[in-house]
């Protein structure tokens, strides 16, 4: 199936933020991400320059937000005059977002990379009115997508290497292994399969497409050729980890997203025979296995005249196309818009004009309309099969499965229910299941579906989700042995199909079902209730939320306020300072949007990674620490007064509090206080709770004294991680050591809300970690009232919390203070999940 793509045609963004903003607008329109999936992208443009070359960026989110991700797709923004990307020049024309649920993108990557070395095409595409032109380019085997014919070799000195990376190899690693290269005098190459890319140039690595397992050949030529490979072998290997480690995040994330893949725990039921395949699609069933191989349609060569053949072809063909349509129009109404794109696609494929010449050659030399098309259908599904590139293989089932349609209706067969002499609990097993079996298939007699072949991506995975079915795919061949009738379970959270179970793992399987629907249900039912524990301490949960139209989307998914708005979207989305007004107006709408819940507005944070060119501020050496948050507000007037204007205003309007960031001393606090204190007389306006972050260790180390002079904390971790590890938290090495799990860190938190006791005040953290699950279990073991996060972890942690005593998270958090890694505390999330599982099946 191609990967499928979303286009804006002539875009003009102000900025990059903008455009990541647009793209993953569409993204999310198009159902392929949660919205939270844009701040996710917009996190990973702080961490890395997705700037490819060519004037193609291809911003993607975060490994770990991987849960946000509804299904693969691509959203392109083409931006004629061009957005700059980063620092430097660089212009952006074509923004490429990515939503990968898999490591599909890396085929996407390849091709992408392998279409910006013709510059005349690629000059098309920034131009052109066609939306199909770009769609096309992106998912339509041509010249292009070949690998280039390899001009380079190998060098004498060399070595293997295995990618062990689960998502292969994406741009951020890439990007890692260039600098690396880059580094070094000689010239580094590195060979994947037949094509040999040089590995200083990021496009180059990408094009080679290397997935998970794939094995390299790394070799260098010149005066420094020996230490270049060990530096890139050393990358490559190290940079495993951190991506397993990402990877275990994300799926950990996807389990508690999806609510329940920890309930089965390490649950073992006993079977005849067990099948491993991919989990395709969440759930856990109890059924009837049913071998769903198509019948072989018998096809005889009669031939009329070439007329009558001819127009039988041209019937067959309109009405196949009338059928999928009519199915594409039907999902779409059903609101399952990728099994619509999927029947459209099978449409497209009937006009492709090779596969047509080829049958009207066979009616030209005498044979019937049935039989020449299923010879030409059977030349052109082999020729697709056997394309090296795996994803452009996989259509040859698209196209079998688009052409028998046509040799249904040639064959006069009408279109038939499938289905109706199974059992009512049938567990699938097929091959591949085509999609237009699917789509006749009663779903109330389908409990589940487990294919020999196909992956995660294949149709069977997209229709499975679509319907909420259990899915496993690649099961492999022996799968198809089983026999129709045996009694099975189907875990869809793990990838395994258990074939006559034991009368003990059926009441398991049973068991936990019971579980999981229990907790399902729970978690929809609780959604809008507050965080309480079992033992019945609640806890604020609030949501990360800038804008006044994202709201409402927050209160839904179970926010009871907004614990961190970031003022500098208003800055950085323009190309000029927003004045007072612009300031009071976006304010305003925001406290009315929220109708009288908590609102944390937090003043401008530039600076640091936070860079506003329209500002023109002083370049800076050290940026991360230097003139940055508070210290820039109270060094520009011009920018701060108006800005505590435009708040005290808003404030008329309902409740608000004021946060400064990068607080690092208490005489900061008693003069931000001070100017505060003039403008609210000048206003005559009233008064307004006043907050700091404490991001600085500084800070938390003075928690008990700032907080005589404030109303409240808000920890924001993902600066207190980088301040407290000195580790640049956008450093492309080192972002992996700014682990906010980190004792030192906890640590700096607890001491934070010992200094708040103090005096009363309450704290809150609205960093990162407080929607990591792990996370949040821990900061609120060590105290802190209230957690704000990204719309998407709201569901999760709160339910998350709801299970777990506080008590029991005291403890885990008292023994997080006492080891001596990051690595070591989230071993402590195994705690965690295995309470949970005990509890389920309770
Ligand atoms: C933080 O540092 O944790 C925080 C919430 O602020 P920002 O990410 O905007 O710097
Ligand atoms: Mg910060």
């Amino acid at each position: 199936m191609p990967i499928p793509v979303e286009v804006r045609l002539g875009a003009a963004p102000h900025n990059r933020e903008d455009a990541v903003r647009a793209a993953g607008a569409l993204l999310a329109q198009a159902g392929h991400a949660l919205p939270a999936y844009v701040d996710s992208l917009l996190q990973r443009e702080k961490l890395a320059n997705t700037f490819l070359g060519q004037g193609v960026a291809i911003p993607h989110g975060m490994i770990e937000d991987r849960h946000l991700v509804q299904s693969t797709g691509l959203a392109v923004l083409q931006v004629p005059a061009g957005v700059r990307w980063g620092d430097d020049a660089k212009q952006a024309h074509l923004v490429v977002a990515i939503a990968a649920a898999s490591d599909e993108h890396i085929a996407v990557l390849r091709r992408l990379t392998r279409l910006m070395r013709d510059e005349a095409l690629m000059q098309r595409l920034i131009s052109t009115h066609d939306p199909e032109d770009i769609v096309r380019a992106l998912t339509t085997d041509g010249e292009a997508d070949a690998p280039a014919p390899s001009t380079l070799q190998d060098f004498a000195l060399g070595r293997e290497v295995a990618l062990s990376y689960p998502n292969g190899l994406h741009a951020r690693p890439a990007g890692q292994w260039a600098q690396t290269a880059q580094r070094f005098v000689a010239q580094v190459h590195v060979r994947y399969d037949q094509v040999v890319v040089d590995a200083k140039n990021v496009a180059a690595l990408l094009s080679l497409g290397a997935g998970r397992g794939a094995t390299l050949r790394l070799s260098a030529q010149g005066p420094d050729a020996e230490e270049a490979l060990r530096a890139l072998r050393a990358i490559v290997v190290r940079l495993g980890e951190e991506e397993a480690r990402q990877a275990q995040l994300a799926s950990f994330r996807q389990s508690q997203a999806q609510g329940l893949g920890q309930v089965l725990g390490d649950w073992q039921p006993a079977a005849r025979q067990t099948f491993t395949g991919i989990a395709a699609s969440p759930g856990l069933v109890i059924g009837t296995l049913v071998q769903a191989a198509g019948a072989v349609l018998q096809v005889e060569d009669h031939f009329r005249s070439a007329p009558l053949e001819a127009e039988a072809l041209e019937q067959a063909l309109q009405a196949a196309m009338a059928e999928l349509e009519a199915w594409s129009t039907q999902a779409r109404g059903q609101g399952q818009s990728e099994q619509a794109g999927i029947f459209s696609a099978h449409a497209g494929l009937l006009r492709d004009p090779r596969l047509l010449q080829a049958v009207s050659r066979g009616i030209v030399q005498g044979h019937g309309a049935a039989w020449a098309w299923r010879q030409a259908l059977g030349e052109r599904v082999a020729a697709q099969r056997a394309l090296p590139d795996a994803t452009l293989a996989a259509r040859a089932a698209d196209l079998q499965d688009a052409g028998d349609r046509v040799l249904h209706h040639l064959l006069g067969l009408p279109s038939e229910a499938v289905g109706g002499a199974w059992p009512a609990d049938a567990i699938l097993l097929a091959d591949d299941l085509s999609p237009s079996f699917t789509a006749q298939i009663d779903p109330a007699r389908v409990r589940g579906f487990c294919t020999a072949s196909g992956g995660p991506t294949a149709h069977t995975a997209i229709l499975a989700r679509a319907l909420g079915l259990p899915a496993v795919v690649a099961g492999g061949p022996d799968l198809l042995k089983a026999d129709s009738g045996t009694p099975a379970i189907l875990d869809g959270y793990r990838g395994r199909l258990y074939v006559a179970p034991s009368a003990t793992a059926l009441i398991e399987a049973q068991e936990r079902i019971e579980g999981l629907a229990r907790r399902q249900a729970e978690e929809a039912r609780n959604r809008l209730l507050p965080a309480t524990t079992p033992d019945g301490h609640t806890v604020e949960i609030a949501a990360n939320v800038n804008r006044a139209d994202q709201v409402a989307r927050a209160l839904e998914a179970g926010a009871e306020g907004v614990g961190l708005m970031r003022t500098e979207f208003l800055f950085l989305e323009r190309d000029t300072v927003p004045d007072e007004e612009a300031q009071y107006l976006a304010l305003r709408a925001m406290v009315e949007a929220l109708g009288g819940r908590p609102l944390v507005v937090r003043t401008l944070d530039i600076g640091g990674d936070k860079q506003v060119p329209h500002l023109q501020l002083p370049v800076e050496d050290n940026p991360f620490l230097g003139v940055r948050g508070a210290r820039l507000a109270l060094r520009r007037d011009d920018l701060l007064l108006p800005q505590l204007r435009a708040l005290y205003r808003a404030a008329r309007h309902g409740p608000l509090q004021i946060m400064f960031p990068m607080i690092s001393t208490v005489e900061e606090v008693l003069e931000l206080r001070r100017r505060m204190a003039q403008v609210r007389e000048e206003l005559d306006a009233p008064e307004v709770p006043i907050g700091i972050m404490i991001e600085v260790p500084s800070a938390a180390l003075l928690a008990d004294r700032l907080a005589a002079h404030v109303d409240f904390f808000s920890i924001g971790t993902n600066d207190l991680t980088q301040y407290t590890l000195a580790v640049d938290r956008q450093h492309p090495e080192l972002a992996a050591m700014a682990d906010s799990l980190h004792p030192a860190v906890l640590r700096l938190v607890e001491r934070t809300v010992a200094g708040a006791r103090r005096h009363g005040r309450w704290v809150g953290v609205c960093g990162g970690l407080a929607g990591e699950p792990l996370g949040a279990a821990l900061l609120v073991g060590l105290g802190v009232d209230e957690l704000s996060m990204s719309v998407g972890d709201l569901g999760p942690i709160k339910a998350l919390l709801r299970r777990h005593r506080l008590s029991e998270l005291q403890a885990l958090a008292q023994r997080a203070l006492d080891l001596d890694s990051a690595d070591e505390v989230r071993a402590l999330g195994a705690a965690l999940r295995s309470a949970d599982s005990t509890e389920a099946q309770a």
